[in-house]
């Protein structure tokens, strides 16, 4: 179901870009993520690039150059437009030359340097777009534990709902208002009624949250009508990015029944710039399990292959810098640890639910895997969650205290995988920033 290991995947493989042999690099020779930048302040033009050590391989260029061996003429053609969407319909095999072939171009002793150095820009000379055009953005809700965390603020004595264990459970987002990495943004206003107020009032949102999640975008698509396969569902899965899916408590409070949330989340959304294949991601997949004592999966949702590595080892982390902070030359500090892999729903089941109905992915949907809270106080991935509902504020090293965020902070998702086989590979960040209400 998963790729296997190749020579791509190779730890002690280096390139001759230096600085992607750096082990504090994100982006080594083992990784490879797209998206689509432009040179800062120049305006010449969104296109794709796929990241290597501090630089950006810049795809138009480097097709150009005759650099690149092996791809297929549909793949020079995608790779030559401003979005992803053309490539990630192509398909896996497609995916897998590309990858291929930069890591032969860009391997420590490939004749293709002299040539191709000519095609990279420095990552801290460039400015991104969201990587592709996202058609339609589905919000799951994948971790148990923050699916528990919530409902107990609701329902204490019964937090999980009886659907929880049968379906992954997902709604549609709002895509229009999804924006790449290092935007800010105003707080968001709206129906606010308070449990002891006899009437809503319009007013900016009091309980502004983030969510820490990932994004998973879709490759290729199905046609309407048809469903996909558990087992081949991660063929239609490009990649994956860091996604903080922010939300307005107080409006999703009074908002939210009977038809679950809507002004409450579409306000924005963050994508990180790069998008890390599942090819790069094969290093790092795990057994996927089930407690015994759970109900186990309808069998459309599961399959040997499927609990094998149906799992992710994708280590993430929330930080916030306060407008104090930044105006001290503080870092952003670290609320929260967390890890993909304490998902109960896995990508290939996202997928197949999704489609079971016969409804239609396409090239550059993105779906949300849901806030993604571990187990213990510390790795929980909303403010919802760490305040217990905005009742015991957290405190930053400073001593400043947060219930929910304020105007000025800036949350920042990292994220990265790595084990003792593999070399370790990141993800980059999803940063931004919040304005107050208009
Ligand atoms: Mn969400």
């Amino acid at each position: 179901m998963s790729y296997s290991l190749n020579s791509t995947h190779d730890p002690k493989a280096r390139s001759w870009v230096t600085s992607a042999n750096e082990e504090t690099s994100e982006f080594p020779i083992q990784n490879l993520p797209f998206g689509v930048f432009q040179t800062k302040g120049k305006s010449d033009g969104f296109r794709i690039g796929v990241a290597i050590g501090d630089s950006i391989v810049d795809m138009p260029k480097a097709l150009a150059s005759g650099a690149l061996e092996g791809l297929s003429n549909d793949a020079k053609l995608a790779l030559g437009a401003s979005s992803l969407n053309a490539f990630m319909a192509l398909g896996k095999q497609n995916w897998s030359q590309v990858r291929a072939s930069l890591f032969a171009a860009l391997s420590e002793d490939s004749g293709a340097q002299n040539v191709l150095s000519d095609c990279l820009v420095t990552l801290s000379d460039a400015e991104y777009a969201v990587p592709a055009q996202i058609g339609d953005y589905t919000d799951f809700y994948t971790s148990i534990h923050h699916a528990t965390n919530v409902g107990k603020l609701f329902r204490p004595d019964n937090p999980l709902l009886p659907n929880y264990q049968w379906i992954p459970i997902g709604y549609h987002g709002r895509s229009s208002s999804i924006e790449v990495s290092g935007h800010s943004f105003h707080r968001p206003k709206g129906q606010l009624k308070p449990p002891t107020a006899d009437t809503p009032t319009l007013e900016p949102c009091k309980r502004l949250d983030y969510e820490l999640e990932v994004g998973i975008y879709i490759g290729t698509g199905n046609e309407l009508g048809s469903a996909i396969e558990l087992d081949n569902a991660e063929d239609h899965v490009f990649g994956l990015c860091l996604f903080n899916d922010w939300s307005a408590r107080d409006i999703q409070a009074w908002e939210y029944q009977p038809l679950g949330p809507f002004l409450s989340k579409s306000f924005a959304s963050t994508v990180s710039p790069w998008i890390v294949s599942m090819e790069a991601l094969a290093p790092f997949r795990q057994a996927w399990q089930r407690d015994v004592a759970d109900p186990q999966p309808l069998a459309y949702l599961d399959s040997d292959s499927m609990r094998e590595s149906g799992a992710v080892d994708m280590k993430l982390e929330i930080l916030i810098q306060t407008t104090a902070m930044r105006e001290q030359g503080v870092a952003a500090e670290s609320v929260a640890k967390s890890n993909f892999n304490h998902s109960y729903w896995n990508i290939a089941q996202m997928v197949a639910h999704h489609s079971v109905n016969g409804c239609n992915l396409r090239p550059g949907d993105l779906f949300g895997s849901g806030t993604l809270s571990g187990p213990s106080a510390d790795s929980v991935g909303a403010l919802l969650e760490a305040t217990q509902g905005g009742k015991n504020p957290i405190t930053l090293s400073n001593g400043e205290q947060r219930t929910f965020l304020e105007d000025g902070d800036t949350v920042v998702l990292r994220g990265y995988c790595d084990n003792s086989n593999a070399r370790r590979i990141g993800f980059g960040e999803a940063l931004a920033s919040i304005l107050p209400a208009i």
